[in-house]
């Protein structure tokens, strides 16, 4: 390895060793630009690598809100402002139990190298809580939403860092966080979170944005390999949150036919294909579990999570789409993947491939569509929703989509281009790593040492 490379890698391993999601995203990046380092000698010197594993700011803070039974609840929350070269610090809010410090860092790491890759003026962060929304009621997670914005609102505005939604975080609760910072500014600052309603500054297609372009992506990765596509595929797609219920839409719209779907419970295996109105009906009105799904169609299997190792990637499909959370698909999931069949795995969450799984992945020659070049289209249409934000106007359904769809091809090629320039052909989990730190890299040079 590169000896800069090997000694960044090092340092960043002894300065961050109890966070070892951070140190795994770190370490799939900096081991795939290797031809870029050794070609730009002049990186060394300024630090290029140094600044790049070290955020330029984090915020963390208190949040006390109170539960329906009276009693004082307090959570940690955080909110990592990775980098500012390319715009604005933009990235989501997670709130999930396991949230902590190593979940924020890397999901601001790979954030900043997503937004560069989608060719829009946004930087880079992430946010969250370790609060848990699940089987809270609406008045307490208005309550946490606002004690949240409460702190948030000091450091977030439309110029200087957009929050988004992630896990657990969908409409109602960036519309309470909305409502909250309106009321403490002041001012009607539309484009200082994305992902509002459509009433009050939401942008149509956000909803389904991610799960649209993660299908956009693989459509084009699938057409450069012997000109493949989902027509006649069968494909599997773990979680059943926001990013899993719009991929299945718009696969299936594809001609591709989805057999099952999960959530961190277990999974359902519909051999006809998955009801995907009852999919939405079962999580996005009744908040309930996929399990759910047998009370209509009794002849679905249902199988429970009892490792580390979901079940679903035990079931035979020829594309396989990671939508629920990081580190899901192990390396033991990756080779019944590969024993099974599978043609291409497609990175809806951020991170669900092991770095293990993602380079057996690449040894037996399945086509991976990395998490930074593939789910990049919520980001992107978030940054659309901020443009008509600051434009005061709307764009219809098909505008957006058409303008995603047009994004989302230009990511695949600009990931192919580079996996060619730099001798790793069909490779484009190196491909995204390398056109996106390409541009990060001349941005920090071009501004000088701050
Ligand atoms: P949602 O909260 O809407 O859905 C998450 C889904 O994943 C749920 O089905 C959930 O199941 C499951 N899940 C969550 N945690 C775990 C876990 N530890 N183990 C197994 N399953 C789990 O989130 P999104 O769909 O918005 O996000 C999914 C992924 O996509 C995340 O990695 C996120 O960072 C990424 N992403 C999201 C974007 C967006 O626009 N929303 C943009 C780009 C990336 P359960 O209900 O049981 O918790």
């Amino acid at each position: 390895m590169n000896s800069y490379i090997s000694r960044v890698l090092e340092e960043t391993k002894k300065k961050n060793a109890n966070e070892p999601e951070y140190i795994q995203a770190v370490e799939e990046v900096l081991t795939s630009i290797e031809p870029v380092i050794e070609k730009h000698k002049e990186y060394e010197k300024l630090g290029i690598l140094e600044r790049m594993v070290e955020p330029e700011r984090i915020i963390t803070f208190r949040v006390s809100w109170v539960d329906d039974s009276g009693k004082v609840q307090v959570n940690r929350a955080f909110r990592v402002q990775y980098s500012s070269l390319i715009g604005p610090y933009k990235g989501g809010l997670r709130l999930h139990p396991t949230v902590n410090q190593s979940i924020m860092k890397f999901l601001g790491f790979e954030q900043i190298f997503k937004n560069a890759l989608t060719g829009l003026p946004i930087g880079g962060g992430k946010g969250g809580s370790d609060f848990d929304p699940k089987g809270k009621s609406d008045r307490e997670i208005m309550a946490f939403c606002q004690a949240f914005m409460t702190e948030l609102q000091r450091h977030i505005g439309q110029d200087v860092d957009v929050p988004a939604g992630d896990i657990g975080t969908g409409a109602r609760e960036i519309g309470y966080m909305f409502g909250q910072f309106k009321r403490i500014r002041n001012a009607y600052e539309g484009g200082v979170l994305t992902g509002k309603g459509l009433s009050y500054g939401g942008s149509l297609a956000r909803t389904e944005a991610t799960g649209f372009g993660l299908s956009y992506f693989m459509r084009e990765l699938l057409k450069a390999n012997n000109n493949q596509s989902f027509k006649g595929k069968t494909v599997t797609i773990s979680g059943s949150g926001n990013v899993a219920i719009y991929a299945c839409q718009k696969v299936k719209e594809m001609g591709a036919k989805v057999v099952a779907m999960s959530d961190s419970n277990g999974c359902v295996y519909d051999e006809k294909g998955i009801d995907l109105d009852l999919v939405k009906e079962i999580k996005e009105v009744k908040r309930g579990r996929i399990k759910d799904y047998l009370e209509k169609h009794r002849d679905a299997k249902y199988m429970e999570r009892t490792s580390d190792d979901s079940p679903i990637w035990t079931i035979k499909t020829d594309i396989a789409l990671p939508c629920a959370t990081q580190n899901e698909v192990t390396l033991n999931s990756a080779k019944k993947l590969v024993e099974n069949g599978v043609i291409a795995v497609g990175e809806g969450a951020n991170m669900p491939c092991t770095k293990e799984a993602t380079e057996y992945f690449l040894e037996k020659g399945v086509l991976v569509g990395p998490a930074k070049a593939a789910n990049a289209g919520g980001v992107a249409t978030s940054a659309i929703e901020m443009s008509q934000n600051s434009m005061r106007y709307y764009y219809s359904f098909d505008e957006v989509d058409k303008k995603l769809d047009c994004i989302m091809t230009n990511i695949f090629k600009s990931c192919q281009n580079s996996a060619k320039e730099y001798g790793y052909e069909n490779n484009y989990v190196a491909g995204a790593n390398i056109a996106a730190f390409q541009k990060l890299a001349e941005a920090m040079v071009a501004q000088g040492v701050v």
